[in-house]
């Protein structure tokens, strides 16, 4: 019997204590988790809602980097994490896509994740080492599909959005390329500046930059209307290729059994952050936008994600591409 008392009066305890930390989170620093290498788009992204996040909660957001295997260990690392909302994973639409491409992927996005919203869409931009002859889009394709086998395009790793842009790009064109993955495409821009790399197609949170003061050129952007901050770049629709569109969508994980009010303050800190002028405004400058309040929900990126991977299961699948 009073083993019984000592045991319910533990579970008591543990309970009690647990919401009781939970009231309270955070106590000390949140890692944001980036599924790829420091300097790349995601990592660029990140630093910037940390930054907004942590005035928010009060104790400091640390972005932390776990690159490797196209961006699916830092998820599988958060989905095994302690559920107390001390492990934040930022992760894009290769969320969606790693279902269908790996065999073997130790985690189930669908299952064992808590869901914060989505935070920013990014569009992508068709870029090149500026000793790459081509200096317009129709010239570029030619020499694309004549050089085929000599070029090579860089990206972060099977499922990441450069390579999914790639093989999109690619298949559009009926042209296979030789593909370079890298940690994240942070190394894979500086191997493209450092003539390592020929192509690459990237989030303009990376290739903005680059692309205005010429260290790189570029042939579209990958969104069907073209971006702001590059409106002098064409799309890659108008240019001829009908309704190609690749915009690559972000959002905030946790793993499952999060309590809810841990959930609700990170939520709470996330759509502080999307309407923050200054956020928006450092976003707008890199081509990016961070979403509507009913996008910034746990519901919305459930759904758009359950969307997505039904999306591209089919796609991956009959392009047979994927890892074991
Ligand atoms: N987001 C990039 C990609 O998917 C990788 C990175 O952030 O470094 O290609």
């Amino acid at each position: 019997m009073l083993r019984v008392i000592s045991v319910v009066a533990a579970m008591l305890v543990s309970a009690f204590g647990g919401t009781v930390a939970a009231q309270e989170y955070p106590t000390r620093p949140v890692s944001l988790v980036v599924p790829f290498a420091a300097g790349g788009p995601t990592d660029t992204l990140a630093r910037n809602l940390a930054q907004h996040m942590t005035k928010t909660m009060k104790q400091q957001v640390i972005v932390e980097n776990r690159a490797g295997a196209g961006g699916t260990l830092a998820p599988a690392l958060v989905s095994k994490s302690k559920p107390d909302g001390y492990q934040v994973l930022i992760a894009h639409i290769g969320m969606s896509t790693a279902p269908a491409l790996y065999r073997k992927l130790p985690f189930n996005p669908l299952t064992d994740f808590e869901y914060i919203g989505q935070v920013a869409d990014v569009p992508m931009t068709l870029i090149a080492r500026t000793g790459l002859p081509p200096d317009n889009y129709k010239d570029f394709v030619t020499y694309v599909k004549a050089n085929k086998d000599k070029l090579n395009m860089g990206n972060a790793g099977l499922g990441a959005a450069s390579h999914l842009c790639g093989l999109l790009f690619m298949s559009r064109i009926e042209s296979d390329i030789q593909t370079i993955p890298y940690t994240g495409t942070g190394p894979a821009m500086s191997a493209l500046m450092g003539n390592q790399v020929d192509l690459m197609c990237d989030q303009t949170t990376n290739t903005t930059g680059a692309i205005q003061s010429g260290k790189v050129k570029v042939f579209g952007v990958t969104t069907k209307k073209r971006v702001p901050s590059l409106q002098y770049v064409p799309t890659l629709h108008e240019q001829g290729l009908k309704d190609f569109e690749v915009a690559v969508w972000h959002g905030l994980y946790v793993a499952k059994g999060t309590p809810k009010p841990v959930l609700d303050k990170l939520n709470l800190a996330l759509n502080i952050a999307i309407k923050d002028p200054q956020f928006k405004e450092s976003m707008a400058k890199l081509g990016a936008e961070p979403v509507s309040a009913d996008r910034a929900t746990p519901e919305s990126l459930a759904k758009h994600l359950k969307a997505e991977i039904d999306k591209w299961g089919p796609i991956i699948k009959k392009a047979g591409v994927y890892a074991d």
